[in-house]
């Protein structure tokens, strides 16, 4: 059985993640022209993202519920910066039962609109605010250039949206959530990204400030990985979202909303895979062990088989899968088991059943270099051990990665040479004009203002003039 291989990523990054979206089984291409279906893989590697996130918003306070995918058009029209930002993507209903319908109604994009609606009818009180909710779901946007996982027509994802009396905590809830983000990407997804605010012209469209946690991914290119906006009092008046506050005058809310999608799924792929495909951070990984018995005949088998299930049953609290199949070399199946990222591999052979040994092969270094002989005793304690310097090594090599290819260019000039290899990080005035110039000409974006840096006086690295903060500029996905 031969194998089709992998393009290289270091020669075509591009084909290289497309084919392996496919080989690895995480998505495939639906009949309509840029809308997946996200396979079993792909679909557990997204479940243990939700599980991850999930945990972390309701503890911090929120609650899932759901809305419909079906909205008013009406609804769009009433947030000007909103209808102008998401008109262009709009999938629109116009014939319901066989009937034109009176209202067309959108296919959500997103769902400030109907939930600001909703919004307006709970909210009467001080006493009722805080409002914290989460939903689950999918949404459509009418891409024209699209990509599996990065950019899809319908993608799946969460939205929180929530309602605040004050506009502090209506800033304090939108860095909570960047927050919330970040410690998943950098924990469970071991990415590092960099907690930003979004440039005017490339904020949400309705929000005051959008903030959002940008990953290097392998080519250094960009990518947003996560985003929380403050919306001010936007969707509030748009819906008229009003409450009694204690002195008995009404007032409008402030509110916020977070997304964090399918993109994810992308983001892990093209930080972490190498030329043998995928690389999956244990704390996410589907199967975190795949176990592969190695027999020649049925005499073998019956002497490394029982060992299997001990095993087994010893790591029953990892996500771990034992290959059984036997029409397929075990070397096919190592191949096989590194396209699709499994972070460790045991192997158990008759010599491992004689000598009371393991084989361990770690996913992150490829090759012998990764592979070493353990004892079967205390074997739990092992792979715990093995799984968490992956996550770790992970997480360290995509910093050290995005750090070389971050640059401080001194000028303009070296700015544009600069963007061909990675991020630059400069002084910028904050002028549109600026940012339009660099986009222009070096079709680098803002990806964003890190909340961590040295503010001080620079000179805006395009025009020269006073520059209080730094931005992020790169080429994004
Ligand atoms: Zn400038």
């Amino acid at each position: 059985m031969t194998e089709d291989r992998l393009p290289s990523q270091k020669e075509n990054f591009a084909e290289w993640y497309n084919q392996l979206v496919l080989k690895a089984e995480l998505a495939d291409y639906a009949p309509v022209r840029g809308c997946m279906v996200v396979r079993p893989y792909g679909w557990a590697l997204w479940e243990n993202m939700t599980a991850a996130l999930d945990r972390r918003f309701k503890a911090t306070g929120h609650m899932n519920a759901a809305f419909p995918l079906l909205i008013p058009m009406s609804f769009f029209e009433k947030e000007k910066e909103h209808v102008e930002g998401f008109s262009p993507e709009l999938a629109v209903v116009t014939i319901g039962g066989g009937e034109k319908l009176e209202e067309p109604l959108v296919i959500r994009p997103t769902s400030e609109t109907i939930i600001g609606h909703m919004y307006s009818k709970w909210i009467k009180s001080y006493r009722d605010l805080p409002v914290l909710i989460n939903q689950w779901g999918n949404v459509v946007r009418w891409e024209m250039r699209t990509k599996l996982f990065l950019r899809t027509l319908e993608f799946y994802w969460q939205e929180g949206h929530t309602a605040h009396a004050t506009p502090e905590e209506c800033q304090e809830e939108t860095l909570r959530m960047l927050e919330v983000y970040a410690n998943f990407a950098i924990e469970d997804g071991a990415i590092p990204v960099v907690r930003g605010r979004k440039s005017q012209s490339e904020k949400f469209a309705g929000a005051d400030n959008s903030f959002s946690i940008e990953a290097m991914m392998g080519d250094t290119r960009a990518l947003q990985a996560g985003t929380s906006h403050n919306l001010g009092q936007n969707f509030a008046k748009a819906f008229d979202i009003q409450y009694l506050d204690k002195n008995n005058q009404q007032q409008y809310v402030w509110t916020t909303s977070w997304g964090l999608s399918t993109r994810f799924v992308g983001a892990v792929i093209m930080t972490h895979g190498d030329e043998h495909g995928l690389i999956l951070p244990p704390k996410l990984a589907p199967y975190q062990i795949i176990i592969i018995p190695i027999y020649k005949n049925d005499e073998e088998k019956s002497l490394v088989m029982p060992v299997v299930t001990r095993v087994e049953q010893e790591l029953a609290g990892f996500r771990l899968k034992t290959d059984p199949r036997e029409e397929v070399t075990p070397g096919f199946k190592f191949n096989d088991w590194e396209l699709r990222g499994v972070p460790l591999r045991i192997e158990i052979g008759p010599k491992d059943v004689q000598k009371d040994t393991l084989a361990f092969a770690r996913r992150d270094v490829p090759g012998k270099a990764g592979k070493k002989l353990v004892p079967q005793a205390q074997l739990e304690a092992q792979v715990a051990e093995v799984l968490q310097s992956i996550q770790a090594s992970l997480y360290e090599r995509a910093l050290a990665f995005r750090r070389a290819h971050t640059f401080e260019p001194d000028d303009y000039d070296e700015l544009k040479s600069l963007v061909e290899m990675g991020w630059v990080f400069a002084w910028w005035c904050g002028d549109a004009e600026c940012e339009a110039r660099i986009k222009d000409e070096t079709k680098a974006s803002t990806r964003c203002i890190p909340l961590d840096q040295e503010r001080g006086q620079g000179t805006c690295i395009v025009c020269g003039k006073p520059a209080s903060e730094r931005a992020i500029f790169g080429r994004a996905y």
